[in-house]
């Protein structure tokens, strides 16, 4: 195996002495797409800056291509690209904005050609768009002109944070696509963080879970917010919506936060099969199954009420090719495999 294009070793960044990013390790191999989810305020954003060199982490170590890098270094410098969440433009042409980036690099040969290329892998016709200025853009124009200026670059690694936080179906789309070339072409790394979850597993082949400035493992853990109510039997559980409830042990405090391994529900073959003693069950409808590529495993996103939930799907399922979309479902569960924080 080559060696990994970022080890991330006991990373801590604060704030106004406030601890907000704490990882032990993290490692990125070269040409992976790896996703970031995770809440606002969870540690993305500021993950990313430390990524592209652009913010000195107040402790731990950051290696690139297995060398301590430093940020601002030139060894760093011209090989990762950021696109912020609210990418700026510079008040001048499209052709101008994605020129931009080449020039600084001293890379002008066939600036119109490859400007040409970047706006196609976008989704921008360059006949139409190069000659516009920055304000004759949509919010979803703008932000593929960003990223068209960043792809044009050929980066090793490019860094997106909320990639489709502000744009349309179709943007989102073209963005996914436009990422998936730059891999395929270039061997492009790119890590991306979104709160869009459907659409991060989508794109990428690994999904980690930010909480709190804390990796949580896979994106695909539950993370279930309460209210929590008490029961007239002492249990407690949330409303689901649809008279579904989520039954869950005692909370360690009010706002506590259910962390539920999507392995720790089973589907049942039928809704009349029963549950075993200790175990809780919840009605649901399939609404997505989606294959994780570097694992293998099928997951399916199971809506209940107001909430999906993502449940490993047992090979046994899969062998059977029993699960459909739209098909309705009742997990079982036991409660005692929620995880608390
Ligand atoms: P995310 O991208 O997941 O929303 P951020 O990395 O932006 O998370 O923020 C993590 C935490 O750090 C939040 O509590 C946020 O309020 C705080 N934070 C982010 N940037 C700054 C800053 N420049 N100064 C002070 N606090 C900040």
């Amino acid at each position: 195996m080559r060696s990994p294009i970022y080890q991330i070793d006991h990373l801590v960044h604060r704030y106004h002495g406030q601890p907000v990013l704490d990882i032990d390790q993290l490692l990125i191999q070269p040409a992976t797409i790896m996703g970031l989810a995770g809440p606002n305020g969870s540690g993305k954003s500021t993950l990313l800056k430390l990524m592209a060199f652009i913010m000195r982490p107040d402790e731990g170590q950051i290696y690139f291509d297995g060398v301590p890098a430093l940020p601002f270094g030139s060894v760093v410098r011209f090989q990762v690209t950021l696109l912020t969440q609210e990418p700026y433009l510079m008040k001048r042409s499209v052709f101008n904005n994605i020129a931009y980036g080449l020039r600084v690099r001293g890379q002008g040969e066939d600036t119109a050609g490859r400007i040409h290329e970047a706006l196609e892998m976008v989704g921008l016709d360059p006949e139409r768009f190069s000659g516009r200025q920055w304000s004759e853009l949509s919010g979803g124009e703008a932000q593929r002109v960003a990223l068209a200026a960043r792809l044009v670059l050929k980066p090793r690694v490019l860094l997106l944070d909320e990639p489709t936080a502000s744009v349309d179906a179709v943007s989102s789309e073209l963005i996914r696509t436009a990422s998936l070339r730059a891999r395929q072409e270039w061997g492009t790394t790119l890590v991306i963080a979104s709160h869009d979850r459907e659409w991060l597993y989508d794109v990428c082949d690994e999904v980690i879970q930010l909480f709190k400035g804390r990796m949580t493992g896979t994106g695909r853990t539950n993370m279930i917010f309460g209210p929590w109510q008490e029961g007239g039997d002492g249990g407690f559980h949330k409303r689901l919506g649809d008279g579904r409830r989520l039954i869950v042990p005692a909370p360690p405090h009010a706002e506590a936060i259910a962390f539920i391994d999507p392995a720790a529900f089973r589907i049942l073959d039928s809704p009349a099969d029963p549950v075993a003693e200790h175990e809780a069950c919840i009605d649901g409808t399939i609404t997505r199954l989606s294959l994780e590529r570097h694992s293998g495993r099928l997951y399916a996103d199971v809506r209940a009420g107001s909430m999906t939930l993502v449940v490993c799907v047992e090979a046994a399922h899969v062998a059977a090719m029993t699960l459909h979309r739209g098909w309705p479902v009742r997990l079982a569960y036991r409660p005692e495999r929620v995880q608390w924080h």
